[in-house]
C-alpha cells in the first residue's frame, strides 16, 4: 500500500458536508457554532460521512461553545458512528485555543477528529470558510503520583481531503 503512505491520517469530507458545515457557521455568526461529525475510520483516513449542528448553550457563546447535553448524547449512539467534533472561530484563526485543548478530555475519548472552521474575510464571498482538521492523539504516559495513568490528549494537524 505504498501509495498510502504518508496519507494515514487523511480526513475525506465530502464537499456536500462542507458545505453545510459552512452553511451553519455563517448563520450561527457572530456566535459560535458547533457540531459532530459521523462517520467511519477506513483504510487511508477517516471518512465524514455526515454534519450533525448541535446547539451552542454556553452562557457566552460568543466566545465559547458548549454542546447541547441532550443533542450531544443522541449522537453518541447514532449510526453512522460519531467520530469528530466542529466548532468556529468567528473572530481568529481556526487553530486550537489553549482553551479547547483544557476541554478536551471532556469527551475526546469518544472521539478521533477535531475540526475548526472560520469565516474568511479575505476572499470576497463571505461565504467561504477556513477548515483545519486535527486529529485527537491520546498519550497515556502521564502519570499522577498515585500511580494512576491519567489520560491526556494532543491535537495534530492532518491533511483535509474535500471530495
Ligand atoms: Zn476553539
Amino acid at each position: 500500500m505504498a501509495a498510502l503512505h504518508g496519507q494515514q491520517n487523511a480526513f475525506y469530507i465530502p464537499s456536500s458536508v462542507e458545505q453545510e458545515m459552512s452553511k451553519h457557521m455563517f448563520l450561527s455568526l457572530p456566535q459560535e457554532a458547533c457540531g459532530v461529525m459521523l462517520g467511519e475510520t477506513a483504510a487511508g483516513g477517516i471518512r465524514i460521512s455526515r454534519f450533525q449542528p448541535i446547539r451552542n448553550v454556553a452562557p457566552d457563546p460568543l466566545h465559547h461553545f458548549t454542546l447541547d447535553d441532550a443533542e450531544w448524547i443522541r449522537c453518541v449512539f447514532s449510526e453512522p458512528k460519531l467520530i469528530g467534533i466542529f466548532h468556529s472561530h468567528p473572530q481568529t484563526r481556526p487553530v486550537p485555543s489553549l482553551e479547547d485543548l483544557q476541554a478536551l478530555p471532556a469527551f475526546a475519548g469518544l472521539l478521533q477528529m477535531y475540526l475548526i472552521g472560520s469565516p474568511d474575510l479575505t476572499s470576497g464571498s463571505r461565504s467561504h470558510m477556513h477548515l483545519n482538521g486535527y486529529l485527537i492523539e491520546s498519550s497515556k504516559e502521564s502519570q499522577d503520583p498515585a500511580q494512576h495513568v491519567v489520560p491526556s490528549y494532543n491535537l495534530l494537524p492532518v491533511p483535509l481531503c474535500v471530495t
